[in-house]
């Protein structure tokens, strides 16, 4: 771990202003997986720019929106009354991540910004095109047990590790994010980047940019839902795959429905072919099937996530399955 400065502000002006003098600065807030990746030597920033002060916490309901503030905790966003009454497809997601002390002090923009866990990116000694593109990807051919099944590249099969992500991207949510020039929104869903020839990029936030709230549409789709996390323990374990679903029902016909996967791709999966297929379908297990199977059209699978093939059209018939019986 190399010698950083660390500085502490109270603004999301004075923040900005203190990232853009320094290239090699970072954001830093819960630091749950900034620490572990300094400590390793994967990151090594100069400058931490603590902004744990700025006024960015909040939870609160306007008119048809939910809007969360960056840096509200993961446990806080999970246990409000606003969420676990209209978004509990959210506060399940979170729940299903880490452990409730890491959640504790987990923010929801640090969480947006945590970085894959596939092994030879935290192994210096080990090639990887996303902690030094060009040298390499060890995973293809190596360990890749937890990696990607949709959206590869021949650069990077790392995922993304994120559970409230997941629910994010289902529910239609907005980054606001702020930058030199004011703020600006961009979709959930557009947020995070598939690795392609870039897989250093994680995601569309600039170097001089914070996230500084989510926006989160109100409808039933948020609350007819269900989170399912498939994973190697029953706590503080990243999914092998996980689905968030959300339904509308009216005479056993889907009126709406959103569904979305974490653990197969190098962002948030949705799938909206599946969506297509469902929409005015009767809410029966046999379109359930069909809407799993039309999910993995385009899947590849590398040896050892080939087990993910039979898991995740499984996942997503259970996660809709179990969304549909809180109707
Ligand atoms: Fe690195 Fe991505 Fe390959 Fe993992 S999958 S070794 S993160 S390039």
């Amino acid at each position: 771990m190399i010698n950083f400065q660390y500085l502490r502000t109270t603004s999301a002006k004075s923040a900005l202003s203190l990232i853009a003098k320094d290239q090699n600065s970072k954001f830093i807030a819960g630091g749950t997986n900034l620490i572990d990746l300094m400590k390793r030597g994967v990151s090594s920033p100069e400058k931490l720019v603590d902004i744990n002060h700025v006024p960015l916490k909040q939870i609160e309901m306007h008119k048809d929106m939910i809007i969360i503030g960056a840096l509200a905790s993961n446990t806080a966003v999970a246990e409000h009354e606003i969420i676990k009454d209209h978004l509990p497809l959210l506060a399940m997601a979170l729940n299903a991540g880490a452990s409730a002390q890491l959640r504790n002090v987990a923010t929801v923009g640090g969480n947006m910004m945590q970085r894959t866990r596939c092994g030879y990116f935290y192994d210096t000694e080990m090639p990887c095109n996303k902690r030094q593109p060009g040298s390499g990807c060890g995973a293809v051919g190596g360990f890749n047990r937890m990696h990607a099944i949709f959206g590869t590249s021949d650069k990077c099969i790392a995922v993304h590790p994120s559970d409230m992500c997941v629910a994010l991207t289902a529910l239609d949510a907005t980054v606001v994010i702020a930058g030199p020039k004011g703020e600006h929104k961009i979709l959930f869903k557009d947020f995070h980047r598939l690795a392609g020839d870039t897989p250093q990029l994680d995601n569309n936030l600039k170097a001089d940019e914070m996230i500084v709230r989510l926006e989160i549409p109100l409808n039933s789709i948020g609350r007819n839902s269900h989170y399912l996390k498939v994973r190697d323990r029953a706590s503080y374990a990243f999914a092998l795959v996980s689905v968030a679903a959300g339904l509308e029902i009216a005479n056993h016909i889907v009126t709406d429905v959103r569904l979305a996967m974490g653990g197969v791709a190098h962002k948030p999966w949705r799938l909206t072919a599946s969506e297509d297929f469902l929409r005015g379908k009767e809410a029966s297990l046999e379109n359930f099937e069909q809407a799993a199977k039309i999910a993995m059209k385009d899947a590849k699978s590398f040896g050892e996530n080939d087990f993910k093939l039979v898991m995740a059209p499984n996942t997503i018939i259970e996660a809709l399955t179990l969304a549909k019986s809180k109707i």
